[in-house]
């Protein structure tokens, strides 16, 4: 297992995410969802000019609410990362721009649609968690990396056996924020923020 620190200059970014952008805690669904599916059209480029040998298939993301354990799962079928990407697009890249944007919007951060564009895109899961894991494998041939941060910059990163291609986010929703818990609350975001999305998704047994 490997351990670290979160490279950031700020001592540490999540109650600053929470505090500026706390009118639209409810964006992090959003964020993830256009990871999952940014992942999965990746895959599908990788495998139409022949760089990745896997069957694309029809691919969905997967919306999953587990009441007992209080978590809330976006599960993708695409790229994956492998555990040095972990190091590299969640690690170090995700709070490169963090101070800049920090800097620029402390004022107006209200606006979120400014949020990915400084890659704190994935980091928004806190708003609403008290820890996040990624269990991911990538369509590379090697092994799964497990990663967990429980909202301080220090994270775990470790082996898997996850054997199936792609993402698994697990939000553990905080007390504050259950009502992420509850399926006519995601079902009402997934409707609002997901009507056109390529990809479809599959809620429950429902799937848009
Ligand atoms: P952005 O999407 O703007 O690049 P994010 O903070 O949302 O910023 O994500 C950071 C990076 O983490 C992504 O660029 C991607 O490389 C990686 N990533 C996040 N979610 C996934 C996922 N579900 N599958 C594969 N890679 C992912
Ligand atoms: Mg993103």
């Amino acid at each position: 297992m490997a351990t670290g620190s979160i490279n950031v200059s700020v001592e540490n970014i999540f109650p600053l995410i929470k505090k500026f952008l706390y009118s639209d805690h409810e964006i992090f669904l959003r964020e993830l969802i256009s990871n999952a599916t940014d992942a999965t059209l990746k895959l599908k480029h990788l495998t139409a000019i022949g760089e990745a040998s896997v069957t694309y298939g029809d691919p969905i993301i997967e919306v999953k609410i587990d009441k007992e354990n209080k978590t809330l799962h976006i599960i993708d079928q695409g790229v994956g990362m492998t555990a040095e990407e972990v190091e590299k697009y969640i690690n170090e890249v995700a709070f490169s721009g963090a101070e800049e944007f920090l800097e620029k919007y402390k004022d107006s951060a209200k606006d979120a649609g400014i949020i990915g564009h400084f890659g704190l895109g994935f980091y928004s899961a806190f708003m609403v968690a008290d820890k996040v894991e990624i269990i991911t494998k990538s369509y590379k041939d090697e092994p799964a990396a497990h990663w967990s941060c429980d909202g301080s910059p220090k994270y775990t990163l470790e082996q898997h056996d996850k054997s199936e291609r792609g993402t698994e986010i697990i939000l553990h929703i905080n007390e504050e924020e259950k009502e992420f818990l509850e399926d006519a609350k995601i079902n009402e975001l997934l409707v609002k923020y997901n009507k056109f999305m390529p990809i479809p998704i599959k809620f429950g047994t429902k799937t848009e």
